[in-house]
């Protein structure tokens, strides 16, 4: 047996997780903070965020507009941004699209770089330390390094990340989910699923890691009928827990197919990316039945539910309402095939297969 484990964030989790940790905010002289259109004010964690930095006497610089699905031309734009304000560190606050976008800018205001150099994970002048600060319980993004951008010029989305970007500090505060709506309180908790899901699947998957998706799962079965009766408010922490349990396991395991094969759902079609997931787990899950049978049980065990129940589950809960342009599969497939997550699987990698994956998928 072989493996490593390092993790290097500080976690504060809890109600008052920003105002009780003021102190923790003392990473520099100049704050940058990148937040979304509303939720940053919606959620609350602004408004907290601003007020600690005050209290530590800390200047700010706020940039409140990172759209859904993060575009890395936009991010390079505001780490200019941060640059000229002299950030000394970056703050992140949001769903996973600006905590993405924080950790791209954490880059771009270190490096005055072309958007494709992002990719490498090699920049000259470092990354500026960068804070994490969640208002949706999903994707995990404060506790990875990962970050994931749509990039117009390979028509799809495209990951970074290296142990640089991985958040110095992350606040979790389940308060500032409370104002999610239902909608994207489930299909971000299908996406927190997911990353357990596939980090039990992943063939990078170590003890550490399936102590962590292993425990996440058996919360997450024990909570999906009430997540499926709309029944969310006394979930709120349970949920973040969740998400932040997953985004430990797959700083480590890496997603797998489901989030490579989902990804055009999203960058075509506008899908929201926990939903996308969940649309193709059914044809994922039989996959997992033909190359993966022992791991594919064992998660399910976990979880408390067969194959069928838990494809029937994400059937009634995650409709997409698009019919794809089938002509676009080999395109689609191609792009699954370059994404570190489906050879993460243990599953054929050749597009020709995903082509197939595609129709069974929208048949
Ligand atoms: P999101 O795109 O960050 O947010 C979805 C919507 O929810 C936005 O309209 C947002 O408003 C709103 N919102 C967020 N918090 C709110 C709150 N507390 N109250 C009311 N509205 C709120 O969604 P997400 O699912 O969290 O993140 C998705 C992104 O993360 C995708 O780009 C995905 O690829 C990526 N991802 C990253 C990782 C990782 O490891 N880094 C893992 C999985 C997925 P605003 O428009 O105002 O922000
Ligand atoms: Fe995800």
């Amino acid at each position: 047996m072989e493996f490593g484990f390092h993790f290097p964030t500080k976690i504060r989790f809890g109600r008052g997780a920003v105002q009780n940790n003021g102190a923790a905010l003392r990473l520099g002289e100049r704050a940058f903070i990148v937040t979304g259109k509303h939720s940053g004010r919606a959620s609350g964690a602004l408004a907290d965020v601003i007020a600690a930095l005050t209290h530590e006497k800390i200047e700010c610089s706020v940039f409140e507009g990172i759209g859904n699905n993060p575009d890395v031309e936009q991010c390079r734009v505001v780490g200019a941004q941060a640059r000229a304000f002299h950030a000394d560190f970056i703050i992140g606050i949001g769903g996973g699209s600006p905590l993405d976008a924080a950790k791209a800018v954490a880059v771009f205001a270190a490096n005055d770089i072309p958007a494709e150099q992002l990719f490498t994970n090699s920049y000259e002048s470092g990354v500026l330390p960068i804070v994490a600060v969640p208002t949706t319980s999903g994707t995990g993004s404060e506790a990875t390094s990962w970050s994931v951008m749509t990039w117009h010029t390979v028509k799809t989305k495209r990951s970074f990340g290296s142990l640089q970007t991985y958040p110095c500090l992350a606040l979790l505060d389940p308060t500032y989910t409370d104002s999610l709506p239902l909608a994207i309180t489930r299909s971000t908790a299908m996406d927190a699923f997911t990353h357990c899901f596939e980090s039990v699947i992943s063939v990078k998957a170590s003890p550490l890691t399936d102590a962590l998706s292993f425990h996440a799962l058996e919360r997450f079965g024990k909570l999906m009928p009430q997540l499926e009766l709309g029944d969310v408010a006394s979930l709120r922490d349970e949920l973040m827990l969740i998400s932040l349990l997953g985004g430990v396991a797959i700083s480590h395991t890496g997603t797998t197919l489901m989030h490579s094969i989902a990804y055009p759902l999203t960058y075509f079609h506008g899908t929201p990316h926990g939903l996308a997931n969940a649309f193709v787990l059914p044809v994922y899950l039989k996959e997992l039945a033909a190359y993966r049978p022992e791991r594919l049980a064992a998660a399910l065990g976990a979880l408390g539910m067969s194959q069928a129940e838990l494809a029937a589950y994400v059937q009634r809960n995650c409709p997409i309402d698009f019919t794809p342009d089938r002509t676009m599969f080999p395109l689609w497939a191609e792009q699954t095939a370059a994404q570190g997550g489906a050879r993460n699987t243990g599953t054929p990698v050749d597009a020709s297969h995903f082509e197939e994956l595609y129709a069974e998928i929208f048949q």
